[in-house]
């Protein structure tokens, strides 16, 4: 009988024949407690025999696998304290020498007599045929042609071998899988069936199989994961009331809008039009407040893209629909500043007054947009103010941090949230203040991120949510100008250009180095920059200069912050905390010091804070490749290549995906277990849009998956519940 991936998750590995109490222990420190685990511990690799080679007739430079027998292993320590392991082994028709450094254990991994496989270049040294750090597998079995290689685990006492002899009695007992795919679906991408996937992953016949059944078994897990992410989302829209908007105007079919139309209004006075992106992202949020069903949205949008006024929009949406919104952003100073544009951008428009309890809008007496600000710093007798004015509905929009969803708060009719940077936000907090409302109905969800990341990461990162895009910035922007400097000398023309745009009007940033996880160093290099730029012949004497890190108290940094705002100060001198929606258009340099220690991300952040107005900007990335560091690294100067290459944020998150990885992508939502041991969100990026696509296929057809049992099944057990809430959810 076929198996099913959800039977052989109940089979502990320790019902299998040869796993003793010490390998089932070994298992467990690698994570394999169950048939299928053991199933799905995929190779790293595999040695391909039919290219195997004789040791004599290898030239020097060549790289090739070659089989061996070890005859003799040797441990030196080298005059500096290292460890080096030379070992002589044969394969009959030569000698050859393998030198490891620094890898002690492989005196006692090769022993006399093992069989090993080794992939390495030969080189000849002082007449020996000799490979420097070879990849090493110790073979248990020498007939297959194509060998896999398992992760092993020197600490578990797990060698590769040891798995290969387990998997081949697995794959010999269960003989074959079931199969929960349609066949049209296999049948569309070409795909094997998960049989033949299965056995040939773990034993192929040619490197070509192992192509195929990795295709199939990648597809799988992403196939689970989207019909995870794509159950809940409908589940969330069956099952919630959510709040119907009047979102009259905006969405072009229900004729002219009345003059409660605030939105209208709003837009009206703006000193320019809306971008395209604008307007479509306005439209779909439009669309889902005035829908039955909570809006659960991600607007995504490089920075500068004007989000703030898309969400702006939506809170007006909200207001003229008679409930109130809140935006919640992750720190005071973008709380005060989110708080002082909206301010500035809505003075003068009115809202009917309904607080004295008239029933019809048009009956009542018009009172100005009433916009409040919440942070911890709200004075107390302000916070009972405000509290009672979000009670009775007579503030409309409301501003803040964390303080939001203290206890204590309720608003009258809350309609929408949005939250600003989610990153930085959990899951519980977006749900805590969603809780906020009086009413039954669910308020919408806005989630804003600056954070560019890849569509098909973002399908599976952000699968629960709707996702737009502003992928256009507003035109007129001249596209910031950004320059590698490496020498002291492109250092002095830099500064001399920055005191030039100081001259003409301008400011500018200097950010100091991120010194990893030690927030006192970093707080110190900003101490010890400001104090070496500003001091007697520093580069900034003379000008006024101001300093922002972490360990200024919040009073001062909004001081700090207000006087650079107001132009009062002509330099900023701050550590990242600039980092994220800080809005100056005045300031038109950015430079960042020792920039290779920032991910990409990071820069494109900092480098958004300038080319924010009319002028043209400039950002300096500072990097001395021969600095007293030494070499930079390779991975930093791509980083900083693509920064001048590019100020698309899109195609930097491809990079950064590219040199990262996906790991570091995923790394916050998703941390713990998951499913995807073979895809990946990088190499596999079109499957992921393929598997998206077959899973509402599936679900639209069959909203339960009653008529999909095993697929059920599979997703229950592989992003089991706790691990599927834990997947999904933190954020
Ligand atoms: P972000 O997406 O980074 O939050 P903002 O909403 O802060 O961007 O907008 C950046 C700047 O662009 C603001 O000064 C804003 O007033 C301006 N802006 C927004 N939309 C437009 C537009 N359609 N045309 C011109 N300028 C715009
Ligand atoms: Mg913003």
């Amino acid at each position: 009988m076929a198996k099913r991936l959800e039977q052989l998750a109940g089979i502990p590995v320790a019902h299998l024949k040869g796993v003793g109490a010490k390998t089932q222990r070994g298992l467990e420190v690698i994570g394999v407690h169950t048939v299928l685990d053991l199933l799905t511990y995929y190779p790293r690799r595999y040695l391909d025999r039919t290219k195997e080679a004789r040791i004599r007739e290898l030239r020097p430079g060549e790289e090739a696998v070659v089989l061996v027998e070890v005859q003799k292993t040797v441990a030196r320590r080298s005059r500096t304290g290292k460890v080096l392991v030379t070992a002589e082994v044969s394969d009959g028709s030569s000698s050859l020498r393998l030198t490891f450094f620094n890898q002690p254990w492989r005196e006692r991994q090769l022993r006399k007599g093992m069989s090993a496989l080794v992939f390495g270049k030969l080189e000849i040294f002082q007449g020996w045929r000799q490979m420097t750090n070879p990849v090493v597998d110790l073979v248990g079995d020498k007939t297959r042609r194509i060998i896999p290689v398992y992760p092993q685990s020197e600490k578990a006492g797990i060698m590769t071998w040891d798995i290969a002899k387990l998997m081949e009695e697995v794959l010999d007992r269960v003989g074959s899988f079931a199969e929960p795919v349609d066949p049209a679906v296999l049948r569309r991408f070409g795909f094997v069936d998960r049989t033949t996937a299965f056995f040939d992953i773990h034993r192929p016949e040619s490197m070509a199989a192992v192509q195929e059944a990795r295709r199939r078994l990648v597809f799988d897990e992403l196939l689970r994961v989207q019909l995870e992410l794509v159950r809940r989302k409908r589940e969330l829209e069956r099952t919630t009331v959510g709040i119907r908007h009047d979102a009259m105007g905006l969405l072009g079919a229900e004729g002219l809008p009345g003059r409660d139309f605030l939105v209208g209004r709003f837009h009206e006075r703006l000193p320019f039009p809306l971008t395209r992106a604008q307007h479509r992202a306005i439209r779909e949020i439009a669309a889902d407040m005035a829908g039955p069903h909570p809006m659960h949205r991600l607007l995504q949008g490089d920075v500068g893209a004007g989000k703030t006024i898309v969400a702006v929009t939506a809170m007006l949406v909200a207001v003229q629909s008679g409930h109130q919104a809140a935006l919640m952003a992750p720190t005071e100073v973008l709380a005060e500043q989110h708080y002082l544009g909206m301010k500035d951008m809505l003075t003068g428009l009115t809202v009917p007054d309904t607080a004295d309890g008239t029933l019809f809008a048009d009956q009542a007496i018009e009172r100005e947009l009433n916009v409040a600000l919440l942070t911890n710093r709200t004075s107390a007798s302000e916070r009972r103010r405000l509290l009672i004015g979000l009670a009775d509905g007579s503030v409309d929009l409301v501003i803040g941090t964390h303080a939001l969803i203290q206890e204590g708060i309720e608003f009258r009719s809350l309609g929408l949230v949005v939250i600003d940077e989610q990153h930085r936000f959990g899951v519980e907090q977006r749900a805590a203040l969603r809780q906020k409302s009086a009413g039954v109905a669910v308020p919408d969800v806005l989630v804003m991120t600056a954070t560019p990341i890849p569509r098909t990461a973002a399908m599976t990162v952000y699968g629960d949510l709707d996702v737009s895009v502003l992928d256009e910035l507003p035109p007129g922007r001249t596209p910031i100008e950004t320059r590698w400097v490496r020498s002291e000398a492109e250092q002095h023309d830099m500064w001399r250009h920055v005191r030039s745009e100081i001259s003409a009007g301008r400011q500018a940033y200097v950010v100091t180095p991120l010194i990893e996880e030690s927030d006192r160093l970093q707080v110190a290099s900003a101490e010890e920059t400001f104090a070496r730029l500003t001091g007697d012949g520093g580069e900034l004497c003379g000008l006024k200069v101001g300093l922002l890190h972490g360990r200024v108290s919040p009073a001062e940094k909004e001081q700090t912050m207000s006087l650079f705002r107001s132009g009062a100060l002509d330099v900023l001198i701050a550590t990242t905390v600039i980092e994220v929606g800080v809005d100056v258009p005045n300031a038109t340099v950015m430079v960042i010091l020792d920039a290779d220690r920032f991910g990409i991300a990071q820069l494109h952040q900092l480098r958004g804070r300038v080319g924010r107005g009319g002028h043209r900007s400039y950002c300096y990335v500072v990097a001395d490749p021969a600095g007293d560091d030494g070499e930079l690294r390779a991975s930093a100067v791509a980083r900083l290549e693509a920064m001048v290459k590019t100020t698309d944020g899109f195609e930097l998150a491809e990079i950064d995906l590219d040199l990262r990885g996906e790991g570091t992508i995923m790394g916050e939502r998703q941390k713990g277990r998951n499913d995807l041991k073979l895809a990946s969100l990088r190499r596999d990026r079109e499957w992921v849009a393929k598997a998206r696509e077959v899973a509402f296929e599936i679900l639209d057809a069959d909203p339960m998956l009653e008529r999909h049992p095993m697929l059920a099944a599979e997703i229950d057990v592989l992003l089991g519940d706790e691990q599927a809430a834990e997947f999904l959810l933190k954020s």
